[in-house]
């Protein structure tokens, strides 16, 4: 059997920290992509992964590291790097410099990523999963908190589908996940689940998904959700 390729894009710390270590136990051929691979201590440590340089925010860094893993066709993409941005209770408008932060990181680096790895996610009829919320689901939503990475969440989701409607068609399989509440910096203490149980799940759906999948929202646990 022919050994699988993952690349993670934001895989230092949280979920994409353990997105790698499950897959390189796997024995997968892991590319982790951090922005700063100096400062991904505990992901240097596990060992059978290949750190690349990959900050979402930057059209260059993409570009590098999509020629630095072009050789190999990706099974598996999973776009997982993610910013919160300001915590808000009531409708409030965010500043300037936390809407660019939020939306460049949570809907533009997908965008760029997505295009980036396309062809090789379709040379294997790989999957490509972008790492959503279901904060971002429409008909879900109750009050107003956290806005602006609502928003970003809503908006990331369209992207994914788009990216389903553009490259389902040539072979490759588009999924929007949502982890849970899952402790890690983002989720904080009191979240409900740990990322190993997170990502133990995400995998197990990543395992079942197919063309029939194509455009589609699941839960961790593999339950769809609404839009
Ligand atoms: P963390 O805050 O723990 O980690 C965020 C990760 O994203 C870090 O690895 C961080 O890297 C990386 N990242 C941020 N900006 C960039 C960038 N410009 N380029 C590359 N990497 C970047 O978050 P989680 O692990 O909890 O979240 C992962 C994903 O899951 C996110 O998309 C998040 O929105 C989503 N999610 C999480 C939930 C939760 O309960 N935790 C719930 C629902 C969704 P660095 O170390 O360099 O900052």
């Amino acid at each position: 059997m022919t050994r699988k390729t993952v690349l993670i894009a934001g895989a230092s710390r949280g979920i994409g920290l353990e997105f790698a270590r499950q897959y390189a136990i796997q024995g997968w051929k892991v590319y982790a992509g951090v922005r700063t691979p100096a400062k991904a201590t505990e992901l240097l440590r596990v060992k059978g992964v290949e750190v690349l340089p990959l900050d979402v925010t930057s059209a260059n860094s993409i570009a590098g590291a999509a020629w630095h893993a072009d050789e190999d066709p990706l099974n598996l993409l999973i776009v997982c790097a993610g910013l919160y941005g300001p915590e808000t209770t009531s409708f409030l408008a965010p500043g300037d410099a936390d809407f660019d932060a939020v939306m460049r990181t949570n809907v533009l680096g997908p965008m760029r990523v997505i295009q980036a790895f396309a062809d090789s996610v379709i040379g294997a009829r790989g999957t490509i999963a972008v790492i959503s919320s279901e904060m971002g689901s429409i008909s879900g939503a109750r009050g107003s908190k956290g806005l602006l990475y609502r928003a970003s969440k809503a908006a990331v989701n369209m992207v994914a589908k788009c990216a389903a409607n553009e490259y389902g068609p040539r072979g490759a399989t588009v999924v929007t996940l949502h982890p849970g509440w899952v402790k890690t910096d983002m989720g904080g203490p009191n979240a409900e689940i740990e990322a190993y149980d997170s990502v133990v799940g995400m995998r197990g759906v990543l395992e079942r998904v197919g063309p029939a999948e194509n455009g589609g929202y699941f839960n961790y646990d593999g339950t769809p959700i609404t839009w």
